[in-house]
C-alpha cells in the first residue's frame, strides 16, 4: 500500500477558487501514483483560509477579561474546520472518494496546554477503517483534543506539525507540504536574487534554518519528522517544481560547505561592562533572566584583563529588550555600564559540510573584511556559525557570503 500525506498552507487555500485548485493537485497526485501501485490511500492535511485565523484571533481580543484559553481553541479551531469541509466537497465533485474527519474524530490526542498543545499519539485505527470506505481523508491540520475531551491548538503555524505527525501515524511513504514558495532557498530570494531552490536537505541543517530566519516551517514539524525520519518534501502549489526533499543525511549526497544562509534582525545585544569576575556571577545575571521567560541567544564573556572585571555580552529577542533591562537593573550585581544596541542584524551560515571542510569560519570573516563589515559577536554550533553585525550590513553581508560560497 503506498500512503501519501499532503498538506496544503493557508496561502494554498485562500478562496474557493484555490481550494479547487488543492483538489486537482491531490487528485493528480493521487491517480499518478495509483498508475504504478494499485493501493493507494491519502491523507490531506489543510490550514485555516487564507488569514482567516488571524481574523479569529481578532475576534477572541474582544472578550478579554477571564477569557478562558480552552474556548479561544474553540474560536481557533473552527477555521481549519470549514476549509477540511470544503476541500473534502471538492475532492467529491472531482470523483474522488473523500471525506472530512476531525480532530477529535482521528483522534488526534494532545495535551491539555490550550493554545499550545503537543500532540501526544494519533492512533490509526479510524483513519484505516475510514480508508475501506474513502480513499483520501480530509484532516484539518492545527488542531486536537486534550485529555478531558476539549478542543486543543497547537500553537500558530501548526498545521505543519499536524501533517508530519499524521504521517508518522500512518507509516506514510511521503509527506509533501505545498506551500507558496517553490522550497528551500539557499538564502532569501528576496535579499540574494540568485539564490537557488535547494533538491534535498537534512533535517538537522533544516532545524537551524528552521529556528533562524528561514520560516518556512514549524520547528516543531521538522524535529519530529527528523525523531520519526519522515521523508518531507516542500512544494510549490502553483507549479510543478519538485521542491525540497528533507531526509537524514545520505550517502549520495553532496557536501557543499555551507547550505543556506539566514539574516534575523530581531534580536538586540546588550553588553555589560566591568562586571566583577568571580564564580558565580554570570548565574547571578541570568538565572533571573531566564525566570522572566526571556530567551538569552548569543553570549559572550571576555577574558579579564585586570583579573577583577570582565565584560558581558548576549543577545535577546527585540521584544524582551526592555524587560530585560528592568530585570538587569534590579540584579544585584555590580558594573560600571550597561549598554544596548537593537540595531543589529544575525547572520548565520549552516551546513552539514562544515565538519569536513576547513577553514569555513576565516573564509567567512576575511569576506566580511573585505567589505568592511564589522563583527561584533560570533557563536557556533557544530554545523552552523552565526555573526552579529550592524543592521544596517545585514542583507550585504548575506550577498557577499553568499557569492563566496555558493555561487563560486
Ligand atoms: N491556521 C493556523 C495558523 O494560521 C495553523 C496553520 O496554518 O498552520 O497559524
Ligand atoms: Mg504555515
Amino acid at each position: 500500500m503506498y500512503r501519501l500525506v499532503q498538506k496544503f498552507g493557508g496561502t494554498s487555500l485562500a478562496d474557493l477558487d484555490a481550494i479547487r485548485h488543492a483538489a486537482l493537485r491531490v487528485k493528480e497526485a493521487f491517480l499518478d501514483k495509483q498508475q504504478a501501485q494499485a493501493d493507494v490511500k491519502g491523507l490531506v492535511v489543510v490550514s485555516a483560509m487564507g488569514d482567516s485565523t488571524d481574523r479569529l484571533v481578532a475576534q477572541t481580543q474582544a472578550y478579554t477579561s477571564n477569557c478562558q484559553q480552552r474556548d479561544y481553541d474553540v474560536v481557533l479551531a473552527s477555521g481549519e474546520q470549514v476549509s477540511s469541509g470544503l476541500m473534502a466537497l471538492a475532492l467529491c465533485q472531482q470523483n474522488i472518494r473523500a471525506c472530512a474527519m476531525q480532530g477529535w474524530q482521528v483522534p488526534i490526542y494532545t495535551d491539555g496546554n490550550h493554545s499550545t498543545a503537543r500532540i501526544t499519539d494519533i492512533p490509526q485505527k479510524n483513519i484505516v477503517a475510514a480508508w475501506r470506505s474513502y480513499d483520501i481523508i480530509v484532516v484539518p491540520g492545527f488542531q486536537g483534543i486534550s485529555p478531558d475531551q476539549h478542543i486543543t491548538t497547537l500553537g500558530r503555524g501548526g498545521s505543519d506539525t499536524t501533517a508530519v505527525a499524521l504521517a508518522a501515524a500512518v507509516q506514510a511513504d511521503i509527506c509533501d507540504i505545498y506551500t507558496d514558495v517553490d522550497g528551500i532557498y539557499t538564502a532569501d530570494p528576496r535579499v540574494v536574487p540568485s539564490a537557488r531552490c535547494l533538491d534535498q536537505i537534512t533535517y538537522e541543517e533544516m532545524l537551524e534554518l528552521a529556528s533562524l530566519g528561514a520560516r518556512v516551517l514549524h520547528t516543531r514539524c521538522v524535529e519530529l519528522a527528523m525523531a520519526r525520519s519522515i521523508p518531507v518534501r516542500l512544494r510549490p502549489t502553483t507549479n510543478n517544481n519538485e521542491g525540497t526533499l528533507l531526509q537524514q543525511e545520505g550517502a549520495s549526497m553532496e557536501q557543499p560547505a555551507i547550505t543556506g544562509i539566514a539574516l534575523e534582525d530581531d534580536e538586540a545585544k546588550i553588553t555589560l561592562l566591568g562586571v566583577q569576575d568571580r564564580p558565580g556571577v554570570a548565574a547571578q545575571i541570568f538565572t533571573p533572566i531566564s525566570e522572566q521567560h526571556i530567551s538569552v541567544d548569543m553570549i559572550v564573556q571576555n577574558v579579564s584583563a585586570d583579573k577583577k572585571t570582565t565584560d558581558v555580552t548576549f543577545t535577546v529577542a527585540k521584544k524582551d529588550l526592555a524587560s530585560c533591562m528592568k530585570v538587569i537593573k534590579d540584579c544585584p550585581i555590580t558594573y560600571s555600564a550597561l549598554r544596548t544596541d537593537a540595531n543589529v542584524a544575525k547572520v548565520s551560515v549552516v551546513g552539514r559540510g562544515m565538519r569536513s571542510h576547513a577553514g569555513i569560519a576565516s573564509k567567512l570573516f576575511a569576506t566580511l573584511a573585505a567589505h568592511g563589515i564589522n563583527i561584533q559577536v560570533i557563536s557556533t554550533s557544530e554545523i552552523k556559525i552565526s555573526l552579529l553585525i550592524d543592521q544596517s550590513n545585514g542583507k550585504a553581508a548575506v550577498r557577499h557570503i553568499h557569492k563566496a560560497f555558493i555561487e563560486q
